[in-house]
């Protein structure tokens, strides 16, 4: 069983996804943790992202593994865990443009279908719905306002130790979203089958039942 979970960023898909899936006892897949990670091996590598032969290289050589840690995505590369480094501004403010390359979202893509379709999983992204499972048993798109998002995303910083204000963080948002939304290749987008979820008004656990109960009557 797939279940997809889409949706921009910050909108609690991720903290929903993991609960989602310890709730069913299945697996959970972070996607962006994946597309976070290749984006820190670019920026450690100096690498330039039009300069394709090079990203070739480097994806032909990147290992990347995913776990599921007390309820938290430990992402390694090459062997070194990137789980808090990935989550980090500079990355943030690159992973839209590494994630809009083609010759990215193919190795991603192809990795993601590997991962998920080894157990029941919840696959959490941007294009899960649409272009990694198509055929998914249940699909959904998670959305939020601008301010729910920024304030989110700035308690998120703040565990990492990072101080942003919410004014900043909602135009980086808005920024992120039109990159990830406008893109040729994969593009940010509900599929037409998924149920959408508007989390700005819903706790954590209100969000969680809803796809639960989905999931158990099958009507998703
Ligand atoms: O979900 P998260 O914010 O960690 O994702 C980081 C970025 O990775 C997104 O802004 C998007 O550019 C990219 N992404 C993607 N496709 C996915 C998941 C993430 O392009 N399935």
């Amino acid at each position: 069983m797939i279940i997809a979970i889409d949706g921009p960023a910050a909108s609690g898909k991720s903290t929903t996804a993991r609960r989602v899936a310890e709730e069913l006892g299945i697996t959970y897949l972070d996607t962006g943790a994946m597309y976070r990670a290749v984006t820190l091996a670019v920026l450690e590598q100096g690498i330039d992202i039009r300069d394709e032969a090079a990203l070739k290289k480097l994806l032909s050589t990147l290992d990347l593994s995913l776990r599921t840690e007390s309820g938290k995505t430990v992402i390694t590369l090459n062997g070194r865990d990137v789980s808090e480094r990935i989550r980090a501004s500079d990355v943030t403010a690159h992973v839209s443009a590494v994630s809009a390359v083609p010759a990215v979202r193919e190795a991603m893509v192809k990795l993601q279908r590997e991962l998920g379709n080894r157990n029941d999983s919840v696959v959490e992204g941007r294009d899960i719905g649409t272009v990694v499972f198509p055929e998914a048993d249940h699909k959904f798109y998670i959305v939020a306002d601008y301010r729910t998002r920024a304030e989110r995303r700035q308690k998120d910083l703040r565990q990492i130790g990072e101080e942003r204000s919410l004014a900043e963080l909602m135009e980086d948002l808005k920024r992120r979203d039109k990159k990830d939304s406008s893109r040729d290749h994969s593009p940010l987008k509900r599929a037409a089958d998924a149920i959408v979820i508007d989390t700005s008004r819903l706790s954590i656990e209100e969000q969680v039942k809803i796809i639960v109960d989905k999931v158990k009557k099958g009507n998703s």
